[in-house]
């Protein structure tokens, strides 16, 4: 059991086991400074590489561990306990770049990236928000033009996540913007390909401070053919298909999140005395820290059931939307009770809770607002007219 939540396999054990293992001794110690001086925490992310987290989803031939999806949650929820900033890289690094290569890209393209990517030689970022294509992505600008046998890349992405560090970037453009999204197109573009450069993204985030948000700038970028994942015409596709893997990841760490806050709010309410009592023996504590753990208990069932279903090889992408959305919404709302219930204590960087209160929102922005997530639910309930 863990958390209430059965375990039925020898290998969910063995991914948390680990994971929990090395958020504590990895992440959690620099988590704190790594926000406050809002810097990537490489070492550490270095230290997760050569565990063989960050090829954590790959097949053992592409120097992978082979976990699938129900062993992933494990790994987002644990290190999303201590810290978003790098649960949010390895849900970019390995949901949004690795499995989407795994699951898209051809057999030499895949020999190329993903030992790099599995063992952190290279980081990975997937590119596709632009100033005026955020939620509707399938108004990208960026615009991949013929030339001579290849085509050249010119557009802007923003809020690019490992953007600053990443070896190779999933890039999406369109070949023609009229087509909306049957011109979109997905692209492998190195790090180091001429015409791109990257700078970090100006002023402060609220939370998700040790992260790399930056903005590129394509500037003529060369591809060729075979740097085409998938069609050409068939990028809107791997974009969603990326998604389904990312989205994931990231209800996971919202679980995480939340488990955090529970724990957290655990801890304080038996210890705080006011009123000559535990503040934990006040009604109105105990109604928030039930709703709390029967919320922690609901997104972590959700997410699960999406992971099964991805494992299963089924349809799912209603079901990772549902998870994200209520997983996301609930972290927002219970990591503010959790700054509340522990008073002037919650309000100031000692504890984590506010570092959690402050990295709840970015959960329900990125990768698709909690408004987007209800479209792609009511949309699959209801169909299109
Ligand atoms: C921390 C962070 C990390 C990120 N990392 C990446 C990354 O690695 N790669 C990447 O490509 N992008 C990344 N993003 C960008 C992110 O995916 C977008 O911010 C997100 O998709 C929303 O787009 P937008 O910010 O342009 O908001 P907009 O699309 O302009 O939306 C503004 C508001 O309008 C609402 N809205 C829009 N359309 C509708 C509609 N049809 N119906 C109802 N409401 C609607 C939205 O829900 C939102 O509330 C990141 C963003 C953040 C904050």
């Amino acid at each position: 059991m863990t958390d209430g939540v059965a375990l039925p396999r020898p290998q969910d054990e063995v991914a948390r086991d680990l994971c929990r293992r090395l958020a504590a001794e990895v992440v959690e110690p620099v988590a704190r400074q790594a926000d406050v001086d809002r810097v990537f925490p490489a070492a550490a992310v270095r230290a997760l590489a050569e565990e063989g987290l960050l090829g954590a989803p790959l097949p053992e031939r592409w120097g992978g561990l082979g976990w699938d999806a129900l062993q992933l949650t494990h790994l987002y929820e644990e290190i999303g306990r201590v810290d978003q900033s790098i649960r949010g890289f390895l849900s970019v690094h390995l949901g949004l770049v690795s499995q989407c290569l795994l699951q898209f890209a051809r057999e030499s393209q895949q020999a190329a990236w993903l030992p790099r990517l599995a063992s952190g030689d290279v980081f990975g970022a997937y590119a596709l928000t632009e100033p005026q294509a955020g939620s509707d992505a399938a108004a990208i600008a960026t615009h991949a033009a013929p030339d001579g046998d290849g085509l050249r890349l010119r557009g802007e992405k923003v809020w690019i996540t490992n953007g600053l560090s990443a070896g190779v970037f999933i890039v999406f453009a369109t070949v023609d913007p009229a087509l909306r999204h049957k011109g979109v197109t997905a692209f492998l573009v190195p790090g180091d390909a001429a015409g791109l450069t990257r700078e970090r993204m100006p002023g402060r985030e609220l939370g998700h401070r040790a992260s790399e948000h930056a903005r590129l700038l394509l500037d003529g970028v060369r591809v060729t053919k075979e740097q085409v994942v998938g069609d050409v015409g068939g990028g809107f596709d791997v974009a969603m298909g990326g998604l389904d893997h990312g989205r994931l990841g990231v209800a996971a760490g919202a679980v995480g999140l939340l488990q955090a806050c529970l724990d957290a709010t655990t801890r304080f309410t038996r210890e705080r005395r006011q009123f000559g009592k535990r503040i934990a023996d006040f009604q109105m504590v105990q109604e928030r820290v039930a709703d709390m753990a029967v919320d922690t208990a609901a997104a972590r069932l959700l997410t699960r059931r999406a992971a099964a279903l991805a494992v299963a090889g089924a349809e799912r992408t209603k079901e990772v939307s549902m998870a994200k959305l209520f997983a996301t919404e609930a972290a927002c709302r219970w990591s503010a009770e959790t700054v509340l219930l522990h008073g002037s204590r919650g309000y100031v960087d000692e504890l984590p809770v506010e570092r959690h209160f402050r990295d709840a929102p970015g959960l329900r922005i990125y990768e698709g607002t909690s408004l987007v997530q209800r479209i792609v639910i009511a949309r699959a309930i209801l169909g299109r007219a």
